[in-house]
């Protein structure tokens, strides 16, 4: 069994172990939530009930067509396509080797009264057996994902033991709130739409996921809580709130609430999700975080408008 080092800073911990790893790390050394730091016989040297809180991710979920009329990455990267295709690529620098899959993003409304977007959806001329993004099917495919921008629903980190090399349980709760489950119904009607307009009609052959068979809100439901996948963007465990707000971990300099000389500077901080993806959002908590650590005063704010 591996040992467990130990080191004494002598200025400040930044913890940026990301949206799992940070709040269990805080949780195993007694800042969290006293009720399950006492069910875990962990010593609670800082009860901050937010810590693990307010997990949210994206939920993508993927419809699937049948493709005519057009070669797609489900057969050009097998056998000797593929082999055509690396000799392409070796000559030309051209062909499927060069693409990464999603070829095609946008936002949109999930309700066209709505001011502002509230999906993300996603284009990539492939498909996955089951709707399920692993194995590629075999004939040819296209794939229209789509999922909400703001979930309001959010799960929670907790440590199983007091042990770090024991996970953590992860639960994000996928669509519990029904606006969730209403922006993704929106957003998964419109993604059938597209595939039957005018401009994909040449090589449109048929919806092969969630199929003719999936018609009811509650069936594209079920479908959506089958074969939905995360985004792998995570946050919001940590999240940034005011001393007065209970569900706070870091205030507005990423400094652990009561405490001196912690801050948390990943995902985890983000009191909500982003619009979009969040790596670029976490890019700019670390580029700021190394201001605030380094003393350098902000940039003054930009007027918008
Ligand atoms: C497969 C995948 C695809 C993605 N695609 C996109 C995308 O296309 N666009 C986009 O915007 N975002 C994307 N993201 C999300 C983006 O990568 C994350 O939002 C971002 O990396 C979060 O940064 P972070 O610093 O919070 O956490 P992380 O990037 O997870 O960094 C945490 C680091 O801490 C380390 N760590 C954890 N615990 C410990 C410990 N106990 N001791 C030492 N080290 C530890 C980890 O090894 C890791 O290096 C993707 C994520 C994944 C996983």
């Amino acid at each position: 069994m591996a040992s467990i080092k130990r080191s004494t800073p002598t200025k400040e911990i930044i913890l940026s172990g990301g949206t799992f790893n940070s709040p269990q790390l805080l949780q195993l050394s007694g800042i969290g939530p006293g009720p399950l730091l006492q069910e875990l016989g962990i010593a609670v040297r800082h009860e901050l009930a937010g810590v693990g809180e307010n997990l949210r991710d994206h939920y993508p979920v993927r419809m699937a067509a049948r493709v005519k009329n057009a070669s797609t990455i489900n057969e050009l990267s097998r056998g000797l396509q593929l082999a055509w295709e690396i000799i392409k690529y070796c000559v030309t620098r051209k062909g499927i080797l060069t693409l990464q899959p999603t070829l095609v993003a946008c936002f949109w409304k999930s309700d066209e009264s709505l001011e502002f977007g509230d999906l993300q959806m996603t284009f990539t001329p492939a498909s996955y057996a089951e709707g399920v993004q692993s194995e590629l099917e075999q004939y040819p495919g296209m794939t229209i994902a789509v999922w909400q921008q703001r979930p309001e629903s959010s799960g929670y980190v907790r440590a199983k033991s007091p042990d770090p090399r024991h996970k953590p349980a992860i639960q994000p709760n996928y669509l519990a709130d029904e606006i969730d489950q209403r922006v993704l119904l929106g957003g998964m009607k419109l993604g059938r739409r597209l595939f039957r307009t005018d401009a994909l009609a040449p090589y449109f052959e048929e919806e092969t996921s969630p199929g003719a068979d999936c018609q009811s809100d509650e069936q594209l439901l079920t479908y959506a809580r089958e074969r939905g996948t995360t985004a792998f963007h995570p946050m919001g465990t940590c999240r940034m709130g005011p001393s007065t707000d209970p569900s706070a971990v870091v205030d507005a300099e990423l400094k652990v609430h009561g405490l001196e000389g912690l801050r948390v500077a990943d995902a985890s901080i983000m009191p909500t999700m982003p619009s979009a993806n969040t790596n670029a959002s976490t890019l700019m908590i670390g580029e700021k975080a190394s201001d605030l650590i380094r003393g350098r005063t902000a940039l003054p704010a930009v007027e918008l408008g």
